[in-house]
């Protein structure tokens, strides 16, 4: 957490007892949460730093551990565990250091810390952008604190009182009496202060924000591009979404949206091309040029017969070293003249002759895909 409880303290290892007390006395009420409204999240932090570099360095026996070994000597046995408010307390006999300040340490200590909204944003991309690893650039809207008035909301933080209502907590307990002997506590959110524990004096509102502590602003970022990003992903980062006052930022959440392309379908990390040929060409022979994702244009020779739904492959050039498959669809012709029929029956190789027998004959009618019972159809 801390580095060298000595330099937290700013006392040397020769410093006796009473200057380590002074040195954190002096500290803790300079840091005491609720003497730094403005900057509470530092100052919640210095406080816990400075109470645990006290916690061990006021202890002899660990103050000699820490000397021997450093941080590891005192084995975990220690001062974290403490109660930052509770040293504070107990140092200062339970009597405010700050005066007239009010000094609330219960309700400090186990007063939930509100969360931004989180903000959501959509991203499309392209396969080219898959392919060519391109970053992805984010626009979004968040509420950010008001730079003018720190988040106050107001134009100096004694024109903030604490709320009445819920004693600055942010949320109201209500106890129902069911019957006799049954309690019922509910709590739920200060209706008057909106949860935040304050109220605003009207008259010193920050021109900024008009006391909403927070403005609108448009952020932009850009992020490396998953290696596997695929249509619907969603992605969260933390604390890009709003920003609360004293409290933790919230989220930003991304989903992504794969545009459709117009030459390839994408199979993971496969890429798939459907080809469309004629008769001809899947017996004599086709070749087709497409333009890749890098935006190589790749010529494609086939030499060989092609049958159809034949699948060929280019391995190596799909995303991330995939592949990419070539669906070849074959469409033949409706019908032949009867000399087309006749120089095909010379020149193409035929079955063998099968032993055709007259006593039925049936003749067979073409049906749609609609017409065939599904099971038929997965055998094709
Ligand atoms: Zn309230
Ligand atoms: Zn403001």
């Amino acid at each position: 957490m801390s580095d060298d409880y000595y330099k937290v303290l700013g006392v040397t290892k020769t410093s006796s007892e009473a200057e380590i007390k002074k040195a954190y006395k002096k500290l803790a009420i300079k840091w005491h949460p609720d003497k730094n409204l403005s900057n509470k999240e530092r100052a919640e932090e210095e406080f816990k730093k400075i109470t645990e570099a006290y916690a061990v360095l006021s202890d002899k026996e660990k103050k000699q551990q820490y000397d021997r070994f450093g941080k590891a000597g005192l084995n975990n046995s220690g001062s974290r565990q403490n109660d930052p408010f509770n040293m504070f307390n107990s140092m200062f006999g339970g009597r405010s250091p700050f005066g007239n300040f009010n000094v609330n340490f219960t309700t400090n200590n186990s007063r939930v810390r509100r969360k931004g909204k989180s903000v959501y944003c959509h991203h499309s991309y392209t396969l080219e952008d898959l392919y060519k690893k391109k970053k992805i650039s984010l626009s979004f809207s968040r509420e950010k604190l008001c730079v003018k008035c720190k988040g106050l909301g107001v134009t100096d933080s004694k024109y903030v009182d604490k709320c009445s209502n819920c004693n600055g907590s942010g949320m109201v307990s209500r106890t129902v009496q069911l019957g006799p002997g049954i309690i019922s506590q509910t709590r739920s959110p200060c209706g008057v202060c909106q949860q935040t524990g304050e109220i605003l004096n009207s008259k010193y509102l920050c021109s900024h924000c008009n006391g909403k502590k927070v403005v609108k602003k448009i952020e932009s970022i850009t992020v490396d591009c998953p290696n596997k990003l695929k249509h619907g992903d969603k992605a969260t980062i933390k604390g890009l979404g709003n920003e609360v006052k004293d409290g933790i930022s919230g989220d930003l959440s991304i989903q992504f949206m794969e545009n459709k392309h117009n030459v390839f379908q994408r199979v993971g990390d496969n890429l798939v091309i459907i080809k469309t040929i004629t008769l001809l060409e899947s017996l004599t022979g086709y070749r087709f040029n497409f333009k890749h994702l890098d935006d190589r244009v790749i010529g494609v020779i086939e030499n060989n017969i092609i049958e159809p739904n034949q699948v060929n492959v280019i391995k190596g050039e799909g995303i991330n070293g995939a592949s990419i498959y070539i669906i070849y669809k074959v469409v033949y012709p409706k019908k032949l003249p009867k000399e087309a029929k006749a120089i095909l029956k010379k020149i193409l190789p035929t079955s063998e002759n099968v032993d055709f027998k007259k006593e039925y004959i049936i003749g067979t009618r073409k049906v749609s895909k609609g017409e065939c019972p599904s099971g038929v159809l997965n055998l094709i």
